[in-house]
């Protein structure tokens, strides 16, 4: 049992939280203590408090207690950064032994719960918000879509199709729109023509759509039985939910072709590798339908050649999706929008807009060119969800792009984002993640104990120790006792990945707490473990 208490006093359970004479321990009472509903008996003869689930005092109440704590956080974050291990430190299981192993019969209050959030729950909180947060890709959170994401909840609208919420489908269009703008996409991905933007909850869920709409364009062509022919193309250094995507739509793994990369194109799709293969795969009597190319890999931001990729696409009819999902957003930055020329000849384009636009989790916009293959492989038309409309133009009914039904009012927060901070404040904050990587890449490439390992696009740094001696195994093996040793401090967290057989250390900005000065820290942090390596055992 280790109910340990979380932080030491600068914690949550100081003087600025909500248990500062905020919290009335009462239950579900409102600001006066009296309680909300009637009191009942249950059968045993205990007096049980009424439950009201939404009551307007209570929210705003409670809401504002819930705010501070939230804003605490943020601010102990910075604070206090020795209470906030930023990997968690816990072990599996660990609060198995801290809960009960059943769910109250009788409410607790809001400051019960907090004070178990506190003790229980932020031990075992990776805190991806840290400041000194460094691994996969940040999930970038603002104020805006903060916001944004507690007004979807009040609002808590469900709008699968245009009528049950319009403001909600034509939000959607019209923000998609504009940050298409942003992103200089083709005007054929834009709502006027014949495609347009939805917003899927991920990337996976991105991919797997376009798969399922390109599958069934080809098979209305080709006809249904010839599914076992049909190939498809990325690299291996493609995200593991295309693979996925792909079983889930009935390709059989053998046809799944993940081309090879290395060093020689900075681990990038080669063009000539695709042809190669794509002809290889007709003189077989393969039907090659996709090809899954991807700017800024999830290992190491690797960029595939957007250009020839989609001529070769375009010259055999195949669809080809662009993942985005982490640099996509810094393309909103016109010296980086050359990362997606070539876009003209996608069938789809997909970024992750809470990987690095500040779009609190989860917002994954997807734009593709023509809207109706999506539509005719995802629609339902069950009675009871037809409507008219009294206009003569066919509305949108996002139920039809998406998997599930339901779905969420995810613009609103990408709408609050765009207007709140605007798109020049956003092209900035993007620069300035970039520039602290830059910063971390001078420190590597200027210690001869380290390298990097790829060029830098964006704002990841792919890094490793040197072998001092050749050996590559005893290197790998160095570097992942780093990884193990630097994370366990809890100051930092950076993550890893494998390129060529080599275990790589990755250091990718994008938390927006971040400031050189973490960076700085950061890079003292992996030197001083570093030592144990190296030759001298200091620097
Ligand atoms: N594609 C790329 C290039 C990624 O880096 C990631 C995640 O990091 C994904 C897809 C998956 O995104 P999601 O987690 O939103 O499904």
């Amino acid at each position: 049992m280790h109910d340990r208490e979380f932080g030491n006093g600068n914690g949550y359970s100081n003087g600025n939280g909500y248990n500062n004479g905020n919290g009335n321990g009462n239950g579900y009472t409102n600001g006066n203590g009296n309680s909300i509903g009637n009191g009942n008996v249950n059968v045993n003869g205990a007096k049980v408090i009424k439950m009201k689930p939404m009551d307007s005092e209570l929210l705003r109440e409670q809401g504002h207690i819930m705010v501070d704590f939230i804003a605490d956080y943020y601010k102990n974050l910075q604070d206090s950064p020795q209470d906030f291990p930023v990997l968690s430190q816990v072990q599996p299981g660990y609060l198995r032994d801290m809960l009960p192993d059943s769910a109250p019969d009788q409410p607790e209050s809001l400051k019960e719960l907090l004070d178990d959030v506190s003790k229980k729950i932020m031990p075992g909180i990776t805190h991806w918000q840290s400041p000194s947060y460094f691994a996969y890709y940040a999930s970038s959170t603002s104020v805006a879509g903060f916001l944004g994401e507690m007004l979807n909840a009040g609002l808590s609208v469900v709008g699968f199709t245009w009528l049950t919420s319009p403001a909600a489908t034509e939000l959607e269009i019209i923000v998609l729109d504009w940050l298409a703008k942003l992103l200089q996409l083709p005007d054929h991905f834009l709502s006027t023509g014949n495609g347009g933007g939805v917003i899927q909850g991920t990337g996976c869920e991105a991919v797997l759509v376009v798969v399922l709409a390109a599958r069934d364009r080809i098979l209305k062509k080709v006809g249904k039985t010839l599914l076992p022919r049909l190939v498809v193309y990325a690299s291996d250094q493609t995200h593991s939910s295309f693979r996925k995507a792909c079983l889930i739509g009935g390709i059989h793994e053998e046809n799944i072709r993940l081309l090879k990369t290395d060093s020689s194109t900075n681990y990038g799709m080669p063009p000539k590798s695709l042809e190669e293969a794509i002809s290889h795969d007709l003189a077989e009597g393969f039907i090659p339908f996709f090809i899954c190319a991807t700017v800024g890999t999830t290992s190491s931001a690797a960029v595939d050649p957007l250009v020839p990729l989609g001529e070769i696409a375009k010259k055999y009819g195949i669809w080809m999706h662009v993942d985005a999902a982490y640099a996509g957003n810094a393309c909103i930055c016109p010296e980086y929008r050359k990362f997606i020329d070539g876009i003209e000849n996608a069938d789809s384009f997909n970024m992750n807009a809470h990987k690095w636009l500040f779009a609190n989790q989860t917002c994954s916009p997807l734009w593709v060119k023509d809207r109706y293959s999506l539509i005719d492989a995802l629609k339902t038309n069950p009675e009871y969800l037809e409507f008219k409309v009294s206009t003569k133009d066919a509305v949108v009914n996002y139920k039809d792009w998406q998997i599930s039904l339901s779905r969420r009012f995810r613009s609103l927060k990408l709408w609050m984002v765009l207007r709140l901070y605007g798109s020049e404040n956003l092209r900035n904050f993007i620069r300035d993640h970039v520039k602290l990587a830059k910063h971390f890449e001078d420190y590597v490439a200027q210690d001869p104990h380290f390298e990097v390992v790829t060029t830098r696009y964006f704002s990841l740094v792919c890094f490793r120790l040197v072998p001092d001696d050749g050996d590559e195994e005893k290197c790998n093996e160095r570097n992942r006792e780093l990884l193990a040793a630097v994370n366990s401090t809890g100051k930092i967290f950076i993550s890893h990945t494998a390129l060529s057989d080599k275990f790589i250390l990755r250091f990718a900005v994008g938390a927006p707490l971040t400031e050189e000065k973490h960076v700085t820290e950061a890079w003292q942090i992996i030197q001083k473990h570093a030592s144990k390596f190296t030759r001298n055992g200091h620097y």
